[in-house]
């Protein structure tokens, strides 16, 4: 099972060589590029990203008006007016049109040929996908192209999409890593609602279940109820009941992952004694520290 959590989180966190935004703004009409550019732009290529950008907008739309939620629509419209659409620019990222906004970022769907830019990309693409992923050391956004059903993709870009305005309107010290899981917290408390928003009752009830299910194991393992992240090893084909049949193995494990964490999470509301809040951000410390996905400064 922590080998699903890592492929989940092991790029969003770890990628770090932190370049920070004032790395490359480079708008890409200057004809005064330096020598050092990967590759020129081809209009097939630009094509392309804007396409894959486009689908995973209308994912993050769709998750927002199918769920009705406020802050879900609040985030969609900060998408809207403040992704940038950037490339791969050796190890870091150019845009490839100008800025709307004050709190504009970079926004990089990957394609294909991508891992030819630089170290940083060829890695980044050879690490276990996770669709969308946001890194507050580099500031980049960054989605994906494997399979992914429209829902989810939605909901794991929305995710993201909450750590980017997050840090931008808060600049909170994502180093500091209590603070790291408090937000951790707060976002996957958001997640969760849309979850469930989503799959209505039957989800309700499969979750339910699941928490019955942990507290058998907390039991077994003599934990207290709520004290550590406990997951599950396999994937719960009744999600693919419950939000259609996922397209991936990635997106297996992307449901699976966030799932746990929404069952770990209620567990906390119903059983835990103390600082039920405090103690999901808890859960998440000793979930990151025992994985090695801590962000460390720079
Ligand atoms: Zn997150």
């Amino acid at each position: 099972m922590i080998t699903r959590i890592l492929s989940l989180l092991v790029v969003v966190l770890a990628v770090g060589c932190s370049q920070g935004r004032q790395a490359v703004k480079t708008v890409p009409k200057s004809s005064n590029l330096p020598v050092m550019v990967a590759k020129t732009p081809s209009p097939t290529a630009l094509a392309k990203r804007k396409e894959l950008r486009d689908w995973w907008f209308k994912a993050a739309e769709k998750a927002a008006s199918s769920t009705g939620d406020s802050e879900a629509n609040r985030l969609v419209a900060f998408l809207r007016l403040n992704a940038i659409l950037a490339e791969p620019f050796g190890d870091q990222a150019k845009t490839l049109e100008a800025s709307k906004s004050e709190e504009w970022f970079y926004f990089v769907p990957l394609i294909e040929g991508d891992e030819l830019s630089g170290e940083f990309w060829a890695k980044l693409l050879a690490s276990p996908n996770v669709g969308a992923s946001f890194n507050p050391g580099t500031g980049l956004l960054i989605v994906r192209s494997d399979p992914i059903s429209q829902d989810w993709a939605g909901i794991i870009l929305l995710h993201e999409v909450r750590h980017v305005r997050d840090l931008i309107t808060e600049e909170y010290n994502w180093q500091d890593n209590m603070t790291f899981c408090r937000k951790e917290r707060d976002v996957h408390e958001f997640e969760n609602r849309l979850i469930a928003k989503l799959g209505g009752e039957r989800y309700q009830k499969f979750v339910d279940a699941e928490v019955q299910n942990m507290v058998g194991a907390s039991r077994d393992a003599k934990l207290e109820l709520g004290e550590s992240m406990l997951t599950g090893t396999e994937y719960p084909q009744e999600l693919d009941k419950i939000f259609g049949v996922a397209k991936s193995d990635f997106e297996r494990a992307v449901r699976a992952t966030h799932v746990d964490i929404d069952v770990n999470f209620r567990l906390v509301d119903r059983y835990w004694k103390g600082n039920k809040e405090e103690q999901k951000a808890v859960m998440l410390f000793k979930l990151y520290k025992s994985t090695g996905i801590l962000p460390s400064p720079p």
